[in-house]
């Protein structure tokens, strides 16, 4: 059998006794044409590995195999998924692998071969803790070549948010900062089962060969983390702590201490990092 002639997912559902669980943020696509397309966003992937986190009962994973993917890791910390997942991995054989575990506690180095692309709708209490590790290794460009993720809506217009607006924080410093960001796609709540309480997106983000603007990546966290805790502070007010003389630093690469966090674009955020690692 090949994953095209695979059962639908609500018969793999019921077959598996797969009811929903909130905890493990599981609102799942049953709609192949939809994950279909989803792993179409993801790029070319026939040359590549891929990197699943929460395949659950494995809509998305069935089109990351049948878009060609060279081999896909998938990572799931449900152990009632892993059935209907090997399910797939006999009619693709040699190029499913599915750990059961947790994707915060994996290497995923050690299974899989670059180029790697990676694709998941994201258990939510984990999707942005993930992003966030994606995008702040030491070194750069990192292991993938691209993240395909599914977020609530509100989260993407975080990460591909521009100075100045309400969703303009640390995601969008630390996303626009190594990447090209955008939304691919937007999907009403009912797309899921269960539908979740809001809409959700499709965030595509393709590393770029070298950051932006040079920035120690822990300097710039620190300084970012610290303007955007308390946005609404002027910058001398909410960065005091980062040095005594944040005033001046502030000054020497064009910010006013009297401005918000809000209103400072990536390039003098990079500049301030800089000039408050002194170099
Ligand atoms: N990919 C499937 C789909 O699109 O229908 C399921 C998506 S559902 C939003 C999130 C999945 O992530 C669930 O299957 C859940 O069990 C799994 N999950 C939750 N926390 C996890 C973690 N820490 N590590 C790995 N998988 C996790």
């Amino acid at each position: 059998m090949s994953v095209e002639d695979l059962p639908p997912l609500s018969h793999v559902i019921a077959a598996h006794g797969l009811s929903a669980k909130k905890a493990l943020g599981q609102n799942f696509l049953l709609d192949l044409n939809l994950t279909a397309k989803i792993a179409r966003m993801a790029g070319d992937l026939t040359a590549c590995d891929v990197l699943e986190i929460g395949p659950g009962p494995g809509g998305l994973t069935r089109g990351l195999l049948a878009e060609g993917a060279r081999r896909v890791l998938a990572i799931e910390k449900d152990a009632r998924c892993l059935p209907a997942l090997a399910e797939i991995a006999a009619a693709a054989p040699g190029r499913l692998e599915v750990i059961h575990g947790d994707a915060l506690d994996v290497d995923p180095l050690a299974h899989l071969t670059p180029p790697i692309r990676v694709a998941a709708n994201l258990p939510y209490n984990v999707g942005t803790e993930l992003l966030v590790r994606w995008l702040t290794p030491p070194d750069w460009p990192p292991y993938w070549q691209s993240l395909t993720l599914m977020f609530q809506k509100e989260v993407a217009e975080r990460i591909v948010a521009r100075p100045g607006s309400k969703s303009y924080g640390r995601l969008a410093i630390l996303a626009q900062w190594r990447t090209d960001a955008r939304i691919a796609m937007t999907l009403p709540a009912r797309a899921f089962t269960p539908a979740p309480k809001v809409d959700s997106a499709v965030v595509h983000l393709t590393a770029l060969p070298a950051p932006r603007y040079p920035a120690d990546p822990v300097v710039l966290s620190r300084v970012v983390a610290a303007a955007f805790n308390q946005r609404r502070k002027m910058l001398r007010a909410s960065l005091r702590g980062l040095a005594p003389d944040i005033e001046d630093r502030l000054v020497s690469v064009g910010i006013a201490p009297t401005d918000r966090a809000e209103q400072v674009d990536l390039e003098r955020f990079c500049a301030l990092a800089r000039a408050v690692a002194g170099t």
